[in-house]
């Protein structure tokens, strides 16, 4: 692959060092994984997509005052982004019930919530990512009161503002996860948005159908997930020039 150091390689992206310091290369591969690892397939394109809708969507969130650690995409499955010390928790923000929470609460997928819910999980694979309350999360040092008031704040920014952008295309946006992380700019710290956002860590109903246009589709065994995700993107208006024969693009890197 890339003659760039390897920093670290999860389930579906690889992390190189970057042209500058303080700078990551982020890889975008085909690799899917459900169940913490016990599903795993290939999705053909997929990096590529989630390269672009990412891409797309930390601009779009960028442009109205978001911080995100994005800087520019570099090629079709690398994008730069600024380094940043990852908040270790899984930040799922829900509209609708579906998934776990379906499942703990014995709520029907579909039903609308009385308002937005945000959770938090400890990024833990050996854990199976348990879900954790803000009481865990400052008594063990994961983050402090004020750092989590701030991921809250923005948690909901995006949940907004991503709610608004995929309703503009018959998209409802179910739930999604997000992660944070620390930037120091000299002696100030932010916390920035980190990670992707694409229809890996998304759930995207369409709006007139309910089809499912996310990684439920590979999780449950739906079929049509490369066909999902490119809908998703022609709806932004991102597919790449040439169209889906574009998608395999080049598995070697810079
Ligand atoms: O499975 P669950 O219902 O808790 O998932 C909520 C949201 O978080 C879904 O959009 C799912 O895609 C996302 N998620 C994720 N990575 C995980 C767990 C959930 O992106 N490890």
């Amino acid at each position: 692959m890339s003659r760039r150091r390897r920093i670290y390689e999860g389930k579906a992206k690889v992390l190189f060092e970057g042209p500058e310091p303080g700078t990551l290369v982020q890889y975008f591969k085909d690799d899917a994984t459900a169940f913490n690892n016990q599903k795993r397939g290939v999705i053909t394109g997929k990096g590529v997509l989630n390269n672009r809708i990412s891409e797309y969507l930390m601009t779009r969130l960028g442009e109205i005052g978001v911080p995100t650690h994005f800087v520019r995409r570099l090629n079709m499955r690398e994008q730069l982004i600024r380094e940043v010390e990852i908040i270790p928790l899984e930040v799922v923000v829900r509209n609708v019930a579906a998934g776990s929470l379906s499942t703990r609460l014995g709520l029907e997928e579909g039903t609308q919530l009385p308002r937005s819910i945000i959770e938090f999980y400890y990024k833990a694979d050996n854990l199976n990512d348990p879900m954790v309350s803000e009481e865990h999360i400052t008594a063990f040092g994961w983050a402090t009161p004020q750092e989590i008031d701030e991921i809250m704040q923005l948690a909901l920014r995006v949940n907004d503002f991503l709610v608004g952008l995929f309703l503009g295309i018959g998209i409802r946006l179910v739930d999604f996860k997000v992660e944070f992380g620390r930037l120091w700019d000299n002696e100030q710290m932010r916390i920035v948005l980190a990670d992707e956002i694409s229809p890996d860590c998304c759930r995207l109903w369409d709006i007139d159908t309910n089809e499912k246009l996310d990684k439920d589709r590979f999780r449950r065994d739906l079929g049509g997930v490369a066909e999902a995700y490119q809908e998703v993107a022609r709806r932004l208006g991102i597919l790449p020039e040439g169209g889906p024969r574009d998608l395999k693009g080049p598995q070697t890197m810079q």
